[in-house]
């Protein structure tokens, strides 16, 4: 999914905007009614696992990650490549990942899970791509895109090809999906929409209902 990489993303953006600039009125992603995210960093993300803390990021459309860091690692479980987050969604991450998703891979195919591949985290973007759609939790470093997960043995549980694999990747993915909800507050994946159904996406969404969104 290399449309989907963070920095083309980010960089495409920033220069539509920047040839855009004498149309203020235009806009390629709406931000009324957006909460910045609400999640305190209570845990150093690097004590978690591989952890950088980076300088905040404010693209000045809405666009920011304050407390940024990059991670490339957490509770044992290396990225394919780092994500950029704010340092609230480690936490949740570093405590799904130690439980949920280890204990999944060992209940479904007794052994545990080594990497995962981020297909996404901090992006510039409106949600789903679409011009004219609300800003993603991306944009806040809020939310991250999971598209399979590897185990000790090497083998890769993808989201897009295992979804309806073998029982055990399917159960696998779809307790890791289920169970996230509740530590995160948006949860989407296979069957939420066509945007999802090659990853499960997890967000910090700060609803003011403070409600979970889990589909
Ligand atoms: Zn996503």
């Amino acid at each position: 999914m290399r449309w989907y990489n963070n920095f083309s993303v980010g960089v495409a953006m920033a220069l539509a905007v920047t040839a855009c600039s004498d149309s203020s009125s235009r806009k390629y992603f709406e931000t009324t009614g957006l909460r910045t995210p609400a999640s305190a960093c209570t845990v150093d993300p690097r004590s978690l696992g591989q952890a950088k803390a980076m300088p905040d990021i404010d693209e000045g459309n809405g666009c920011e990650v304050r407390d940024r860091y990059s991670v490339s690692s957490l509770a044992g479980v290396r990225f394919s490549q780092s994500a950029t987050m704010n340092c609230g969604l480690a936490a949740p991450l570093n405590t799904w990942l130690d439980g949920t998703v280890q204990s999944s891979a060992v209940d479904a195919f007794g052994e545990r899970v080594v990497g995962i591949d981020v297909a996404a985290s901090y992006a510039c973007r409106g949600r789903n791509n679409a011009r004219g759609a609300k800003m993603s939790e991306h944009g806040f470093g809020n939310a991250i895109d999971i598209s399979a997960f590897t185990l000790e043995s090497g083998r890769k549980v993808s989201v897009l090809a295992d979804w309806n694999g073998d029982r055990a990747a399917k159960k696998f993915l779809r307790q890791v999906r289920g169970e996230a909800c509740g530590e995160f507050s948006t949860v989407l994946g296979p069957g939420s929409d066509a945007h999802h159904r090659d990853h499960i996406h997890l967000d910090l969404q700060n609803r003011r209902s403070g409600n979970a969104y889990c589909h």
